[in-house]
């Protein structure tokens, strides 16, 4: 009977896999796993075996065969394939995208996983009369040296390849494998662990206690020590040379956490992420594959990684959006770390000072086991929290008089004081004084921001800029007037208000350069009384030990937002940049200016904390019928007229529902938040279902009505979206 191979390949999305014949020359089974070059079209393609059988729905005589097997072992194991499989029937995206979103560039272009080192050796045969004379010189020279010799010291004397495989078909000589022997991880002088408090204690027994799969949820306030947790827990795991995943949400920005792994397992440690080059990210594989690393740090796509020997998977800031990818394959990385900790039978650890609404369901449904560190590891207080209602009030660059006295104070006690503000750049709007023109990008529904270095306007959402106008385009006044604050202008009027102290600006401009965020964060950790102004980038994992104040300007800006996830991400950002203060002996202050300071959710959040404020949310949430109460997903078009797009996705909405399909709740299709994004016109439909099944067999009815996706109009789907804009 007819082998036939089920070869998923990526750049092919019309089917999940191709069926194929084995030739008849190709003898040995290849397993599922390896990698196989087929004729596709009128190209070679590498693809990936996903299982052999006899059957096809193709006639065998329309099949082709394949052209070769690059592997002998898999670069799948079984439960890295079932992995796969769930994530691309989950997210209804074609497998072999979802394979070509796991692996480094240079093994999805075939390049050998194992460098094999063979010798040839002699064997007595007796007709070696049709031989030729370099024939003859080789095997006599390999009769010299019993014990064999590789292809390298006999091409260095003159031998060539070809000599050395017709002899070794004809059966004069053999080629001998032989293994080379991996280099042992060794243990190094781990700095001895920190003594932990009760809760602390509590926490890592629950952990080690478990057998097998269980999803913990370490919910622990900003300094309560998670990471010493994490370094306990895992040390057993290492002893047996398992292996550890732990996943964070951005290299760059938590590398006190890399750094603290690295010092307690030295040499064994792979790190994993976007800025590694190809052959950096390659040899990490490989060190994985080969079970050589134990512990793997890495971004979202590092839940990838070919664990031979899993123990146990981290994931840090589990309510972070940057687990979630936001473009082709969107996944989730949280979502999928329990999925394969189930897979692998192995106990999964989500951490976090903010966690998710997700994460507080499912302990509330008794799926996740819930692990709380309430106290600060150093047993300090955590910082004090003040509201400043700033209606009415003349702001300085958006600063208010009464907090410009508080800055003022704290620097002169030769403190710290960060200034946060989510905006980058000089400001947000250049406007006409005249007749009111405002500066647009020229592809989006945005405003151009003007920047001062360099001295230009940007787009930040397309990356569009230009030169800044001369006069107004529309009424040829000279007078245009920037308005509004971004970093550069806090930077610049904070720098001149209080003139004798530094002003440090951090965001993604100040930190283009390589290594430049390293010296800063240096430089903050060394310095006494400084003005640290930054966006987000300075919220998350830090530990400055003379900061003591945070500002944070505009705390209220996410109650005008109309995302369902607006409130849950202003209450983690707030609570996040407010947990930088006080982290030493100093008590910490932490001033939220405001136009609602009797907003429900800003007082609860001030005046109860972050669990309280996501209880309110939750019950929120449930009357509004979102996640995590529901099952979400999206279909979002984009065009080049809004009406394409809203036309393609009302169509889909009415082919939808002649299946009849109850529980399913269908929008009308509307326009994105931001309508027109890098000249593209964006709408957007969203599914939602009380039950997940449900909700997937809907989702499958529209794959499978096979769309066409093409340059007029692009459609994708996304699975438990984050943004509905
Ligand atoms: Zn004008
Ligand atoms: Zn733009």
């Amino acid at each position: 009977m007819k082998k036939i191979l089920k070869i998923a390949l990526p750049d092919a999305p019309i089917k999940p896999y191709f069926d194929y014949l084995l030739p008849e020359h190709l003898k040995a089974n290849p397993l599922p796993g390896v990698r196989i070059i087929v004729p596709f079209g009128r190209q070679k393609k590498i693809g990936f075996l996903i299982e052999i059988n006899h059957q096809s729905e193709i006639p065998a005589h329309k099949l082709k065969p394949i052209i070769s097997i690059i592997d002998e072992k898999p670069i799948f194991k079984p439960s890295f394939m079932r992995l796969i499989l769930w994530a691309s029937q989950y997210y209804h995206y074609p497998l072999g995208e979802v394979i070509k979103n796991s692996l480094p560039k240079k093994i999805k272009s075939g390049e050998k996983i194992e460098q094999k080192y063979y010798i040839y050796q002699y064997v007595e045969k007796k007709n070696k009369s049709q031989l030729s004379k370099n024939q003859k010189a080789l095997l006599a020279y390999l009769e010299k040296h019993p014990k064999g010799l590789d292809e390298a010291a006999l091409q260095a004397i003159g031998f060539q390849k070809r000599t050395l495989s017709t002899l070794e078909q004809k059966g004069n000589l053999v080629k001998i494998e032989k293994k080379q022997k991996l280099k042992e991880p060794t243990l190094g002088n781990n700095p001895s662990p920190l003594t932990l408090n009760t809760e602390q204690k509590a926490a890592l027994n629950a952990i080690q206690e478990n057998k097998g799969f269980q999803t913990f949820l370490l919910d622990g306030i900003t300094g309560s020590g998670k990471t010493e947790v994490y370094l306990q827990a895992i040390k057993p795991l290492i002893q047996e040379k398992k292996q550890v995943l732990i996943l964070v949400p951005e290299i760059n920005l938590t590398p006190q956490t890399i750094q603290r792994f690295q010092k307690r397992f030295p040499h064994k440690m792979a790190v994993f992420h976007s800025k590694c080059s190809e052959q950096e990210k390659l040899e990490n594989w490989k060190e994985i594959y080969n079970g050589k690393a134990l512990i793997i740090i890495g971004t979202r796509s590092a839940l990838f990684a070919p664990l031979k020997k899993p123990g146990m998977i981290i994931l840090d800031e589990e309510h972070d959006l940057s687990f979630k990818q936001q473009s082709s394959f969107r996944y989730s990385a949280r979502d999928l770390a329990i999925v394969r900790g189930k897979i692998e039978n192995i106990p999964v650890i989500l951490g976090s000072a903010t966690p998710s609404l997700e994460s507080f369901q499912n302990v509330a449904l008794k799926k996740f086991r819930h692990l709380q560190l309430n106290k600060r590891s150093n047993l300090k207080p955590l910082p004090r929290f003040y509201l400043i209602n700033i209606k009415d009030k003349k702001l300085n660059a958006g600063i208010s008089p009464i907090l410009l006295e508080k800055i003022e104070s704290h620097l002169k006690n030769n403190n710290q004081v960060l200034i946060f503000l989510n905006r980058r750049g000089f400001s947000p709007i250049l406007l006409c004084h005249s007749c009111g023109w405002v500066a647009y990008c020229q592809n989006c529904d945005a405003k151009m921001v003007w920047h001062h270095n360099p001295k230009r306007l940007f787009c930040h959402y397309c990356g569009f800029n230009q030169k800044k106008p001369n006069e107004c385009p529309s009424c040829q006044d000279l007078t245009l007037l920037s308005l509004g604050s971004g970093t550069e202008r806090l930077e610049a009027v904070l720098s001149k208000h209080f003139s004798g102290f530094p002003v440090i600006r951090v965001d993604k401009d100040s930190t283009r350069l390589k290594g430049s965020m390293e010296n800063i964060l240096e430089k903050i950790k060394t310095g006494k009384g400084q003005i640290l102004v930054g966006t987000q980038m300075l919220a998350k994992g830090h530990h400055f030990p003379n900061l003591t104040m945070v500002a944070i300007l505009e705390g209220d800006s996410a109650l005008y937002s109309a995302n369902f996830k607006a409130g849950e991400l202003m209450g983690q950002l707030i609570t996040q940049v407010a947990g930088r203060a006080g982290r030493e002996d100093k008590l910490g202050e932490v001033y939220i200016q405001t136009h609602q300071p009797n907003h429900p959710w800003l007082e609860t959040l001030v005046q109860k904390g972050y669990r309280a404020f996501a209880q309110q949310l939750m019950k929120e949430r449930e009357i509004i019928g979102f996640p995590p109460f529901t099952y979400l997903a999206a279909i979002r078009a984009e065009a080049r007229e809004l009406n394409k797009a809203l036309g393609f996705l009302n169509q889909v909405r009415q082919d939808l529902s002649q299946f009849n399909l109850n529980g399913i709740k269908i929008s009308t299709a509307i326009p994105a938040w931001m309508e027109k994004k890098a000249n593209a016109y964006r709408a957007i439909l969203l599914i939602r279902s009380k039950k997940r099944a449900l909700l997937h067999q809907c989702l499958k009815k529209f794959t499978e009505k096979n769309y066409k996706n093409s340059q007029q109009l692009r459609w994708f789907l996304e699975v438990d979206p984050i943004e509905i804009l």
